[in-house]
């Protein structure tokens, strides 16, 4: 397998070239040298300017581009440009226009218009991926293959005839009988039963809650169906170029694709980062993107594809990144294990559709552009980080998430609506704020490299998947379970006799009954140490049978029951939440765990972002903050990663980051941080 490697970091940008004359692109060169760019991702949206009319191929632009780029000294990430058909193809076979869930098929003028399982866009498609790596593939620039753009970042699923009958290729090889598939979507309730396989369809609106199972299984095949069609690109371009890598920019917790079996098809996994600047705390929204990207490919490094120098223009109030925040999440990717930083896009657009989204080079001049001065600032600081490629994230704690169970869970009429993004990102916060690194795990992974796996809400648990969760506490790991967890099996079949029904032995509890709270509602619960935290959002009427009983439900008709247990389950231990606390009680709860677990942690003042990573000769110890007030750090053993001058105290004041060498048996536990002194 070819190994994207250019000796250094990737910094750089999208570069859409054909929306400016040829003066420009000189000028672009030359600014980008000054930036220290050495890798452009090029023609992702040239599809109508490649092949203006069907068949009818003008490359010599790209020709010139390329080679202008090649002599400053730039390398090339090339896109395979079929991300956004040209009107011509729209029109000319309209079937490629999906169909939305209420059946209205889409029209041109804006982007990403295709169908997955249209044959004329696949044919067009995987034609012009041919053309691009046949022309370019000895180009001494090209270093990477960009195939399409953001799959399913518009359209994730596709309703169309077409689409409905490759649901049904899809499902009969799934179940080979419709027996099998009656059964498994539970057709014998709301009679929903198929005697036909003609008379399957997707989940199209429709009166009530559609079949969830049907639903889960529809989502399961739209995932499929545009991997099916990213793997033709890819393919031509192995059978052409075997020597170049291949990657696609993914986009994090997207909902609609099944990124863990994506990956597999990568060379090396990439994404687009855009956390919001005006959000409660950005850098926790796109850590969670980067530690789940890295996880995505067991540990490798990757990279950070596009990010926005500033402001993007698709929320509906854009704020900007405040001066030193885009140098601190680039920084932060670094920690966590990206090899390059790239951002959309190289110069800002005046028209279209993106004409407000900041870029390297702006509206104004760059010598007037406090965005350009951090960018340029950035691209050379990169230059003297070119170590960081040997470092290695490694993570003895781990996050349980999975696209099937998501999907599961959001299927309608469920106990409450209960979205999971929010329970992962509060305790990913929370074991964050302990300093630990944290990987994301499938739950059908081997876990036995962790110390401690949590399931913030895994409410979909295969038979293979709880059974490796048993050998891993079994084996002596610690399992921390939240609530609403191993609901279902893999059909969205409950699990009957008492819910998890396939861990109950593990946690030495069951739940017999839910009890979701009204939304703003709240209960309290009392702890072993007489503490008092308020929950809210969930409980449950928990029976612990053989656990310990670590908090109780004060009142309600659960008062005096389990809310919080933990049981001894052969060398390790599960702990079990039947509620939600704050952040303050999860965190308490977290730490004891991972304490038991033997991971050591350190309580970090707000926003203080750390990471370990390892390197030949010892750890690298990232600190990076993002929060409100200064804070004073001190590392025993440490010294400066750059200089080597000893360095045991580093005062951090908002947005700044620091880089410490310290010895491979270091751990958290002997770092102490807090709030500086306010000097009087
Ligand atoms: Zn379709």
């Amino acid at each position: 397998m070819p190994h994207f490697d250019l000796g250094a970091l990737a910094y750089g940008a999208d570069y859409n070239p054909e929306q400016w004359p040829r003066e420009v692109w000189r000028d672009d060169v030359r600014l980008m040298g000054e930036a220290g760019v050495n890798l452009v991702s090029l023609g992702i949206f040239s599809w109508a300017q490649l092949e203006p009319r069907e068949g009818q191929f003008e490359f010599g632009w790209l020709d010139e581009i390329m080679d202008l780029l090649h002599e400053g000294g730039v390398r090339v990430n090339l896109a395979t440009a079929t991300a956004s058909p040209p009107p011509w193809l729209s029109l000319a076979y309209p079937d490629s226009r999906p169909v939305t869930v209420d059946g209205v098929r889409l029209e041109v003028g804006a982007r990403q218009l295709y169908c997955p399982s249209d044959p004329h866009y696949r044919a067009l498609s995987v034609r012009l991926a041919r053309k691009v790596a046949e022309r370019y593939g000895t180009h001494p620039a090209l270093r990477l293959w960009h195939v399409n753009n953001e799959y399913g970042c518009h359209i994730d699923q596709c309703y169309c005839a077409q689409c409905a009958a490759r649901f049904r290729e899809w499902l009969r090889a799934r179940y080979g009988t419709l027996i099998e598939l009656n059964r498994a979507w539970g057709t014998a309730f709301w009679s929903q039963r198929y005697g036909d396989w003609a008379e399957v369809q997707p989940p199209r609106r429709a009166p009530s809650f559609p079949n969830p199972s049907q639903g889960l299984d529809w989502r399961r095949f739209s995932s499929d169906t545009i991997l099916d069609l990213h793997r033709a690109e890819v393919e031509v371009l192995r059978e052409v170029t075997p020597d170049i890598p291949v990657t696609t920019n993914f986009l994090g917790f997207l909902p609609g694709l099944d990124y863990f079996r994506w990956a597999q098809e990568e060379d090396v996994a990439a994404v687009d980062v855009y956390p919001d600047p005006a959000g409660a705390a950005p850098h926790l929204e796109a850590g969670m993107v980067f530690d789940l990207t890295r996880s995505l490919r067991g540990g490798q490094r990757w990279l950070l594809m596009e990010q926005a120098t500033s402001a993007v223009n698709w929320r509906e109030r854009n704020a900007p990144k405040r001066p030193g925040l885009m140098r601190a999440l680039s920084l932060q990717a670094l920690a966590r294990g990206a090899d390059g930083i790239q951002f959309f896009q190289w110069r800002q657009s005046v028209a279209g559709a993106e004409k407000y989204h900041s870029a390297l080079v702006g509206h104004v001049p760059p010598e007037r552009s406090r965005v350009w001065r951090e960018a340029r600032d950035l691209g050379q600081e990169l230059r003297g980080l070119d170590f960081l490629r040997g470092a290695r994230v490694k993570a003895d704690v781990a996050v349980m998430f999975d696209w099937h169970s998501w999907w599961a869970l959001s299927q309608a009429s469920q106990p409450a609506a209960t979205p999971l993004l929010p329970v992962v990102g509060a305790w990913y916060a929370a074991l964050r704020s302990l300093g630990v690194n944290v990987d994301f795990v499938h739950p059908e992974a081997d876990l036995s490299g962790y110390r401690a796996v949590t399931l913030p809400q895994q409410y979909l648990l295969t038979p293979d998947a709880a059974q490796g969760i048993r050998a891993f506490v079994q084996g002596g790991g610690t399992l921390v379970m939240g609530p609403y967890s191993g609901v279902v099996d893999g059909d969205d079949h409950v699990v009957p006799g008492g819910y998890p029904g396939l861990l109950q032995d593990v946690l030495g509890a069951w739940v017999e009954e839910w009890a979701p709270l009204q939304t703003g509602e709240a209960r309290e619960v009392r702890w072993a140490d007489g503490r008092v935290t308020p929950v809210t959002e969930w409980t449950e009427v928990l029976h612990a049978d053989g656990a310990e009983v670590l908090a109780t439900y004060e009142a309600d008709f659960i008062a005096g029951q389990p809310a919080v247990t933990r049981h001894a389950f052969g060398q390790g231990h599960a702990y079990y939440l039947s509620t939600r606390p704050g952040a303050a009680a999860l965190t308490d709860l977290l730490r004891g765990a991972l304490h038991g677990a033997d991971v050591a942690t350190a309580d970090l003042p707000d926003g203080l972002d750390v990471t370990l990573s390892d390197v030949p000769d010892g750890q690298l110890l990232h600190l990076i903050h993002f929060g409100p007030q200064a804070v004073t750090v001190q590392v025993p053993q440490a010294s400066d990663a750059r200089s080597g001058q000893p360095r045991t105290q580093v005062t951090l004041q908002p947005l700044e980051a620091t880089l410490l060498r310290v010895p491979a048996d270091f751990t958290l536990g002997q770092l102490v941080a807090r709030p500086a002194a306010v000097p009087t």
